[in-house]
């Protein structure tokens, strides 16, 4: 028995044999191991492992990546343990937003969904996420595993159909979830606001709350009508006792099992309302059984999509399903997720499981959200990096592997991608730690040795032995520190970095009678080199591939004892492994993104599976027009006169939000603008900048106003204040933008 199963994660003895294992390590080091008698075999662990399924909606970014290499790391590490390890995923397929953007692209959904499956699948395989499986969730495997579950919820009483009143866009024939309904604040009446919650005031509401509501997809006047939905019985009190326990019983993070039980309530308290499980008709997804017209919710089918995609698994390597899914199943099951979607995997989905005849997860593993530069992902700063757009500037994805897995420690903290450090990370670590290893010390072994390695000097590796033995390294992968788990092996490459300092091998080569020593210290670093290589393996599959090639083994394990590369083996010749990163490159990715301003269509994780999508969100408001102007010539106004700081500070900038813009009636070049500065009451403000924006275009951006200035009352009306804009001897006007996450009142100083 070697499953630890208590506060701890299930972890595996040391490893001192297993029939697979001591053969694999045979062949590694190509030499019989050791005949260990008496020892605990290596029990081999079932497991399942899922990540999040990326809606099929827009493209996969660096934020999406943290998860996919989170995950693919630990898979990586579990396989090279000797364990059962099976990786699925999918894409998620269905709902409205998928529905109205085939429609737009003058597609199928089916078309639209299995081009977005190809661009999500090589993107994945360009950063060495290695699937067994990466299914759809629109296939008849998931199809059936839906309407399986759903069939036994309704047979055990957890299925109530109720009528519920909505909005119908009467043009378009259907109905309208909350976000492709637009209309004013009924709090602060800004207009333009989405059916569940105002982006000016902040405010929550129902969609009926709005004042003049128009359908986002028709711009028709929606009615009111009554339809029938599905609800799984959420505040049944066997889904309410079996969550309490659930989500107190370790198979959450504290932080998350905190946030459940908010959710939940007090004992005895029903917070949870029943969940609504239909969409009528028409909408992409799968058509309940006996329900005419009613079709599953998106987020029903989504992780059924892992049950999905692990059949095909099934299907093709011959695994039996019952043996990860039925309740007595002694599989582990980990779902590793975004700390955002939390709600449906720790509470919705568990309870769909236990009440449908199926095991629940073991554990659910939440991690944070990533900041490039300490600061949200942003178009406007070119920060919003496509996965595609980093392997067309930076090529070696391995390298983002590396720094994402220096910074994951198993938390729900939110994760930097620091551009600087990044660069210096890769360049100290990697290169200047990792790699210079093998490239001082290989080729003395090609030249003077014919490539045939020597002794080992017991004395320089026993730190390394020692390591090995105490499996503290293993242990970091499977707590999913991997933050940790790479301090301690950069802290050995330093040791041996150290070792061959010391020993000076390329003065050694010239000085004569030393060639034994030299051989030693040569052969005992490339077997440092080579354990490093198996610790960072989990990270850097494609280089330990390279390295295993180099130093002529087979595919490294991680089991068994520790043995040095024997006395005798021949290596090949050192080729170069890795470069340095450019900074130059990163700049080169960061100015691309810059550029390309388009249309937003990638979808945050947040709002990956709301019904939520708007339909073509805007771009960016901080788009800078200036990018595609012209270079401005020498024909610079003078600079003004100079002011000190008193001066200046008497000027008070604040960050508006333009509410509402309108044309004036009998005015040439004015536009009429709403500000929205925090104050209780908008500003009026008339500005001259007719000439250059169309008012539609203007409503819901931010920009910049001078918030002291004296009222002045115009022909048309008191204007409270100025609108800051550019403008030169060149064509053209152009008024200011905060960067993104500026909110309106925050003052510019
Ligand atoms: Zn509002």
């Amino acid at each position: 028995m070697g499953i630890i199963m208590q506060e701890s994660l299930p972890f595996d003895n040391p490893p001192h044999g297993g029939q697979t294992i001591r053969s694999r390590l045979a062949r590694f080091v190509k030499i019989r191991p050791f005949s260990v008698s008496g020892n605990i075999p290596m029990t081999t662990r079932k497991i399942l492992v899922t990540s999040a399924l990326p809606y099929a909606n827009g493209s996969i970014h660096l934020g999406h990546l943290v998860e996919y290499i989170q995950t693919d790391i630990w898979v990586r590490f579990q396989k090279m343990r000797g364990h059962e390890c099976h990786y699925v995923c999918a894409d998620d397929t269905h709902g409205t937003p998928i529905m109205l953007r085939a429609e737009k692209e003058g597609v199928t959904p089916e078309q639209l969904i299995a081009r977005v499956w190809q661009e999500h699948y090589d993107d994945f395989a360009a950063f060495h996420v290695e699937f067994d499986n990466y299914g759809s969730t629109n296939s008849n495997e998931n199809k059936a595993c839906a309407q399986d579950i759903y069939r036994t919820l309704k047979a055990n009483g957890l299925i109530e159909v109720r009528s519920i009143e909505q909005f119908y866009d009467p043009v378009k024939n259907m109905f309208l979830p909350d976000r492709f309904i637009k209309g004013e604040c009924p709090k602060c009446h800004a207009k333009d606001q989405y059916g569940d919650n105002c982006e000016v005031c902040g405010a929550a509401y129902a969609p009926t709350e709005l004042i003049n509501p128009f359908s986002a997809v028709s711009g028709a006047k929606p009615e009111l009508r009554n339809s029938d939905h599905y609800f799984f019985k959420l505040s049944a009190d066997t889904c309410q006792q079996f969550l309490r326990k659930w989500t107190r019983g370790g198979s959450l993070q504290q932080e998350a099992a905190n946030k459940m039980q908010e959710w939940l309530g007090a004992e005895g308290e029903t917070k949870l309302t029943d969940w609504d499980i239909s969409r009528d008709a028409p909408y992409f997804g799968f058509e309940i059984p006996d329900a005419p017209g009613k079709y599953f919710y998106v987020w029903l089918d989504a992780p059924v999509g892992y049950m999905g995609s692990f059949k095909q698994l099934c299907a093709k390597t011959g695994i039996a399903f019952d043996d990860y899914w039925k309740p007595d199943s002694e599989a582990e099951l980990y779902h590793f997720i975004g700390k955002d979607i939390l709600y449906f995997h720790a509470l919705f989905w568990p309870a769909m499981l236990q009440h449908a005849g199926f095991r629940t997860p073991t554990k659910l593993f939440a991690h944070g959200f990533l900041t490039v530069n300490g600061e949200k992902m942003s178009k406007s700063r070119g920060t919003f990096i496509t996965a595609r757009s980093y392997v067309d500037h930076i090529k070696n994805t391995e390298y983002l592997r590396y720094y994402y897995a220096s910074k994951l420690n198993g938390t729900m903290e939110d994760l930097d991608l620091s551009l600087d450090d990044f660069v210096a990370k890769v360049n100290s670590d990697l290169i200047g730690k990792y790699i210079n290893i093998a490239s001082r010390c290989a080729g003395f072994i090609s030249k003077k040795f014919d490539g045939k390695l020597g002794n080992l000097d017991a004395a320089a590796s026993a730190e390394f032995k020692s390591a090995f033995e105490s499996n503290e390294i293993a242990r970091c992968y499977e707590e999913r520190d991997y933050a940790r788990a790479l301090r301690e092996i950069m802290r050995l490459a330093d040791v041996a970095n150290q070792y061959i300092a010391e020993k000076a091998p390329w003065t050694m080569a010239k000085q004569d009678g030393k060639e034994p020593e030299l051989h030693e210290v040569c052969s005992t670093a490339l077997t440092l080199f080579r354990d490093l290589t198996l610790y960072l393996k989990p990270v850097l599959p494609e280089l330990a591939a390279q390295v295993e090639s180099f130093l002529n083994i087979e595919p490294i394990a991680w089991s068994g004892t520790w043995q040095a590369l024997p006395a005798g083996h021949t290596i090949n010749t050192y080729q170069h492994l890795a470069t340095r990163l450019d900074p130059k490159l990163i700049e080169a990715m960061v100015a691309a993104n810059q550029e390309s301003l388009k249309p937003m269509t990638e979808s945050h994780s947040q709002q990956r599976h709301a019904e939520a999508q708007q339909p073509s969100p805007q771009s960016s408001p901080a788009s800078g027009r200036g990018s595609d102007g012209e270079k401005p010539s020498s024909t610079l106004e003078p600079i003004a006169e100079t002011i000190n700081i008193d001066d200046f500070g008497k000027i008070d900038l604040r960050v508006a939000r333009i509410v509402n813009a309108e044309h004036v009636v009998g005015a040439d070049k004015l536009i009429q603008l709403t500000l929205d500065i925090g104050e209780e009451k908008t500003r009026n403000v008339f500005a001259g900048i007719k000439s250059a924006y169309d008012p539609e275009k203007l409503k819901g951006r931010m920009t910049v106003m001078v918030a002291n200035l004296a009222p002045r009352k115009m022909k048309f009306g008191l204007s409270e204040g100025m609108v800051l804009a550019a403008s030169g001897e060149t064509p053209g006007l152009f008024i200011l933008s905060p960067d993104d996450g500026a909110q309106p009142g925050m003052r510019i100083k």
